[in-house]
């Protein structure tokens, strides 16, 4: 299974998700779970935007990079224009992270599998652990709910 997260601080943000979501099942594949969406405040850069997150499950057989395609085809067709401004995050009509993708562990320079700050953004492992609450984290093999709860004990 290949769990992406999407977020949303501009525009309609619940709209964004919807068709990010409808675009996922076409584009990915099928998407078999979603998560309830959740307000967060911005997270590495200061907004007065609120973000509203959300992660699905999906079925996919593309491969990892094909699928990085496909997520950031998406970005752009709902309108995001730009990664970064001056290297800094900004407000932006969706975002796509690729999470994990099912035991998989890739250290690309395009891409990094798991999602190196899955365990940090509570807004991802949040509606993750909603959805998958037994999910493992291959770096570690261990169960995702089980490292935040340790983190947090940190
Ligand atoms: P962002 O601003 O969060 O959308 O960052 C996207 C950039 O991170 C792109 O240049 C991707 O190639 C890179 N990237 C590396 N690993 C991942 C991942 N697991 N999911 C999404 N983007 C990734």
């Amino acid at each position: 299974m290949t769990y992406l997260g999407l977020g949303s601080n501009q525009g309609d943000r619940q709209f964004l998700l919807e068709q990010a979501i409808a675009l996922i099942a076409v584009q990915v594949g099928s998407v078999v779970k979603c998560s309830s969406f959740i307000e967060t405040e911005p997270w590495g850069f200061a907004s007065d935007h609120k973000f509203l997150n959300a992660v699905v499950a999906v079925e996919t057989t593309l491969t990892p990079h094909r699928l990085l395609d496909a997520t950031q085809r998406i970005e752009r067709q709902l309108g995001r224009r730009h990664k970064t401004i001056n290297g800094q995050y900004a407000d932006r009509p969706i975002d796509i992270d690729v999470l994990l993708i099912d035991d998989h562990i890739i250290r690309r320079p395009r891409l990094t599998i798991p999602h190196p700050l899955l365990l940090e953004r509570e807004f991802v492992w949040r509606p993750l652990l909603e959805i998958a609450p037994d999910v493992i984290h291959p770096v570690f093999d261990i169960p995702v709910a089980q490292l935040v709860k340790m983190k947090k004990e940190e």
